[in-house]
């Protein structure tokens, strides 16, 4: 019997009071499934949504999900910033797979207002103008994609740099009220690169120039030989756990982290 009939959604039914204690023992059962297994349970535990910020390992999860047919709705956020590669690749995405990819963008008076106040670039001259523009043009899209979810999953891996590296395979976010799951929490970049070719999973072309992870353009940097994989994000900040906030509030143990934490 195909994985994907064997995990049925009514093997869960009636369904469970989700919680920190839940997601606990979920992150030690998805522990022991393998990648297509790991989505098809997360599809039959309620209404997910996967966020792909169209980078390797949100790729590869796309590509699981597109090979499992695990009902998740799969979500992006165009920031207005984003690389021309990264859009394109939406396309291709889709293309490929035959999927559709659902694409939030913000909201026009969210941006003019940060625009007003700050200056479109304004993000350069202080950490307060960057968040606001994240927050604008990343979490404000984000809360309306998530908007009527139960599951949130994302391609987060403890191998990235920055305060990803206890992210559990499971946590339960008190702030948004819902199950996040990090499919990939305990998987290698060298896993993830040899499975992409070897399923021929389409790839943003920057990866190969320098870019391990990749946000918006003016806010991303290729890193150098060395450095950790998210040494090219917001670069000029000091904060090394800097982060967009996307993945703020639940951090391990489902705790609210103490400061500004994606993308
Ligand atoms: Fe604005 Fe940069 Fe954040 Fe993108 S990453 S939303 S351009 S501050």
């Amino acid at each position: 019997m195909p994985l994907h009939q064997a995990i049925a959604r009514d093997q869960v039914s009636p369904r469970p009071v989700y919680g920190p204690e839940f997601a606990a023992r979920l992150a030690d059962e998805l522990a022991q499934l393998p990648l297509p297994g790991r989505m098809l349970r997360i599809a039959a535990l309620g209404h997910a949504v996967f966020t792909t910020s169209l980078g390797l390992e949100d790729q590869v999860l796309t590509s699981v999900i597109a090979a499992t047919q695990a009902d998740l709705r799969i979500v992006t956020l165009d920031t207005g910033r984003l690389f021309a590669e990264t859009l394109a690749l939406i396309e291709a995405t889709e293309a490929q797979y035959g999927i559709s990819i659902e694409v939030f963008k913000p909201w026009k008076d969210e941006v003019d207002g940060f625009v007003a106040l700050y200056g479109m670039n304004g993000f350069y001259d202080s950490v307060e103008a960057r968040h606001a523009c994240c927050h604008a043009r990343k979490l404000q899209p984000l809360g309306r994609a998530l908007a009527d979810a139960e599951i949130w999953v994302t391609g987060l891996r403890r191998g990235q740099s920055g305060n990803r590296a206890n992210a559990p395979l499971a946590e339960w976010d008190a702030d948004r009220c819902l199950l996040k799951i990090n499919p990939l929490a305990d998987q290698s970049l060298e896993t993830l690169q040899a499975r992409a070719k070897a399923d021929d999973v389409p790839v943003n072309p920057l990866h190969a120039r320098g870019f391990p992870s990749i946000g918006c353009e003016p806010c991303t940097r290729a890193i150098k030989p060395g450095e950790p994989e998210r040494a090219g994000r917001w670069w000029w900040e000091q904060d090394e756990r800097r982060e967009c906030g996307l993945h703020l509030s639940a951090s391990v143990s489902g705790s609210r982290a103490q400061s500004p934490a994606h993308g």
